[in-house]
């Protein structure tokens, strides 16, 4: 059987991870581009790092 991992060990390693605190699932880091039309009419771009665990992840990738 494997060896146990205390919550310490898991996060000092993958300390680059985070964990969902709802549903306790790690979040995978995806490059969202968001398109927003400003007042004049144009369309702006916006990439942001999102974090995607089974929350949201149905938002995400519509
Ligand atoms: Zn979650």
């Amino acid at each position: 059987m494997a060896k146990k991992q205390s919550f310490a060990d898991k996060s000092s390693k993958r300390a680059h991870q985070m964990i969902c605190p709802v549903c306790q699932e790690t979040l995978q880091f995806v490059k969202f581009t968001k398109s927003i039309k400003t007042d004049a009419g144009a369309w702006k771009f916006r990439t942001q790092n999102v974090g995607v665990c089974k929350c949201n992840q149905a938002e995400v990738y519509g």
